[in-house]
């Protein structure tokens, strides 16, 4: 099974939405994915734990992907002048990364699995689909969890070692839940399985599994 059909698969058993509850036109969803119109968090929520919604970008995503490596390849096998007399510039404006795109998350460690191996967080069957992006991120902690400053990170599918790491204070909100606000840099990531990983002070690491678009 190829990378991209196993994230259809996990993200259709994760939210299945036969009724289409609050799924945007599908114009404006094509939109949205083509960039043409912006995307309010709330409309990126949606998307990201809607399997047809997110089907659709999805694939949007990946045909415009598509047709611009074959422009850029025409470019190449077109012009052989142009390598020679591209600078470093030139050869900056046509393959700067685009600015990578701000998003707005939540995430319920009451609803989702919490594992202390990183092994048994990789191999889950629904992981929470993550952004890529700048993702500033609403963790709710695992009930009965203590205030106080976090660590956070993003591993790769069973590994330890973090490629986004960050901190923050977790408070304790009136409903007794307890609140980590943190911002992570997720657009270098590629597309895959992660596992989020968070402890307080020198505390066991815990993981869920996450999966990034
Ligand atoms: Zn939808």
């Amino acid at each position: 099974m190829d990378e991209l059909e196993w994230f259809r698969q996990a993200i259709v058993r994760a939210y299945p939405n036969p009724e289409r509850l609050g799924c945007p036109p599908p114009d404006a969803l094509e939109g949205m994915a083509r960039r043409t119109v912006p995307m309010v968090a709330a409309e990126q929520d949606h998307i990201f734990h809607c399997s047809p919604c997110f089907s659709r970008y999805l694939g949007i995503r990946n045909e415009i992907r598509r047709r611009h490596l074959v422009r850029v390849a025409g470019i190449w096998a077109a012009a052989p002048v142009l390598i020679v007399a591209l600078s470093y510039s030139g050869y900056r404006v046509l393959f700067r990364s685009p600015t990578p795109q701000e998003f707005t998350t939540a995430m319920n460690m009451q609803d989702h699995p919490v594992f202390r191996g990183i092994h048994q967080a990789a191999t889950h069957a629904s992981p929470f689909v993550f952004p890529r992006g700048i993702v500033h991120f609403a963790l709710t902690l695992p009930l009965a969890s203590e205030p106080g400053v976090y660590e956070v990170v993003i591993c790769r599918d069973g590994q330890t070692e973090p490629l986004v790491a960050t901190s923050g204070q977790a408070a304790l909100l009136p409903d007794h839940s307890t609140l980590l606000k943190v911002d992570l840099d997720t657009h270098r990531l590629r597309p895959g399985r992660y596992a989020l990983g968070f402890r307080k002070d020198e505390a066991e690491w815990s993981y869920s599994p996450l999966v990034l678009p």
